[in-house]
């Protein structure tokens, strides 16, 4: 075998395997010993795979390869997905009591689309109840750890994700974003997160949080391997009316080039405000001055909207998230009270006892803001500065092709820090709540290391449907520097 088949990115791993030099079982065994190894300090994982099941599927893998070698660019790749994402009989928890034992009748579609090809599932990771936070400390299986530094956030809500993709625990991930959560993990854990335009992919057995926000994505060692995996996502599904019939170009043709000459930048001044913590401003800088030297042409713009952002998403989000999780009463799936006088009790005691703190925090909030008196006061005005944010990008992108800004203001913060300070919390989505309420791709790809050795990310957005461009800047951008090749020291 092969040593240390863990390291290698998706591109790597799928070629040894297409050129015959390594089997699935090989690849199934690397990650296995690999998730034995760090999985109890790193906590990605809610529900791991089983063991003999993986091997089982490797072996079958391999014994068919030999007699009909046709192979899928995912065969016997070993994925993790995000446990909010349906899968048939593994349980789905959302990383909530109320779905704790919920295990699904059917596969989202991209699963079924995984299957396929035959991947190996490793597991589900770990995420905030729901999708609603930034810590990934808002589940009830504990919180994930950053394998660059155990005693800080791996970010949130896809931290599982992240953090699994970063420690080697899986070759490529599933996350889901409705206001940052694929990109921020990704730039708390030094991995590459894309959230693709609203519509590319299907959100069909999706757990829904905010559903006019929510989309799933890849989160990847490598640019490579993000444009890899969303070929595979990307394709419509008939299931989700808001799927594009657009149908997608091949990703990894953008992936080649290794300058951006021709390409427009634009730096939104907005981007780069009070809370900036300076040492990451410095490496976002240090980056735009690199696409400048690959041939970008840079300019100054601005996004005068971006300052309502965070309160117009906190409305919007919340508003949804009140009415998607009605759903949760004890009498269709999941958790159900016990003790129980009436019919009103039941719905009671089970919505108290399944939810979580900050799940309870924005059902109240959205609720409040739907509510007759104050609909026009509050969820009328966030959907107008939403518009008004779509318009600042549709008036930017005449000007520029990609925008470039930081992922976070800060890079991870200590577990615990945040947890009793909701606002300071919802703070850290600041950069990329705005890419989400206009529906656009955005990504984060690793551009720097504090001093104390934890990653910063670099966050591009592109116009709706050029998922394209922006992985062409960032393929140019990783292949000019050095930081994928870091890795964490998991201690
Ligand atoms: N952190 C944001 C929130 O708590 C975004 C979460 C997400 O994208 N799922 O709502």
């Amino acid at each position: 075998m092969a040593p240390a088949l863990f390291k290698l990115s998706l591109k790597e791993l799928q070629d040894l395997f297409t050129q015959g030099d390594i089997g699935a079982f090989d690849i199934a065994r690397s990650y296995l010993l690999r998730i034995g190894q760090v999985e109890s300090k790193v906590n990605a994982y809610i529900s791991l795979a089983n063991k003999e099941t993986v091997l089982a599927e490797a072996n079958a893998i391999d014994t068919d390869l030999r007699q009909w070698r046709k192979t899928f660019p995912l065969m016997a790749m070993p994925l993790a997905v995000k446990d909010n994402i349906c899968t048939q009989d593994l349980r789905t928890t959302c990383g909530s009591t109320m779905l704790e034992h919920f295990v699904p009748p059917y596969d989202a579609t991209i699963v079924s689309r995984f299957k396929e090809q035959r991947y190996l599932l490793m597991g589900k990771t770990n995420l905030d109840e729901f999708g609603m936070g930034s810590s990934t400390e808002h589940s009830v299986f504990a919180p994930t750890r950053n394998p660059w530094n155990l005693d800080c956030i791996p970010g949130g809500s896809s931290g599982g994700s992240a953090a699994a993709v970063a420690a080697d625990e899986c070759v490529a991930a599933l996350g889901t974003d409705t206001g940052g959560s694929i990109r921020q993990p990704a730039a708390c854990c030094g991995v590459i997160g894309l959230k693709p335009t609203y519509g590319r992919v299907s959100r069909y057995g999706l757990v829904a949080f905010a559903s006019s926000l929510d989309q799933i994505g890849p989160i990847t060692k490598t640019v490579t391997d993000a444009a890899m995996l969303l070929n595979v996502l990307s394709p419509h599904d008939p299931r989700d009316s808001t799927s594009t019939k657009q149908a997608p170009p091949d990703y990894t043709k953008a992936v080649k080039k290794k300058d951006v000459k021709k390409l427009k930048f634009g730096v939104p001044k907005e981007f780069f405000s009070d809370g900036l913590d300076p040492e990451v401003e410095r490496h976002v800088r240090a980056a735009i001055q690199e696409l400048k030297n690959l041939g970008g042409d840079i300019r100054e713009v601005s996004l005068p909207s971006t300052d309502w952002a965070i309160a117009a998403y906190y409305i919007i989000a919340t508003a949804e998230a009140s009415s998607n999780l009605a759903r949760y009463d004890g009498v269709k799936f999941g958790h159900r009270a016990k003790a129980r006088k009436d019919l009103l009790d039941m719905y009671q005691e089970t919505r108290a006892e399944g939810f979580g703190s900050e799940v309870k925090r924005r059902i109240m909030l959205g609720t409040y803001a739907l509510s007759s008196g104050y609909y026009d006061a509050y969820y009328g005005k966030a959907q107008s500065v939403r518009t008004l944010i779509a318009r600042d990008f549709q008036s930017v992108f005449e000007e520029v092709d990609c925008l470039v800004t930081p992922v976070m203001p800060t890079a991870a913060f200590p577990l615990g820090e945040k947890l009793q300070d909701p606002l300071q919390m919802y703070l850290s989505d600041m950069y990329t709540i705005s890419a989400s309420l206009a529906g656009i791709p955005a990504m984060s790809l690793p551009c720097g290391f504090t001093q104390t050795g934890l990653p910063i990310g670099l966050q591009l957005m592109g116009r709706p449907f050029e998922e394209s461009t922006i992985l062409r800047a960032a393929y140019a951008y990783e292949q000019s520097t050095q930081w994928r090749k870091k890795r964490p020291p998991i201690r």
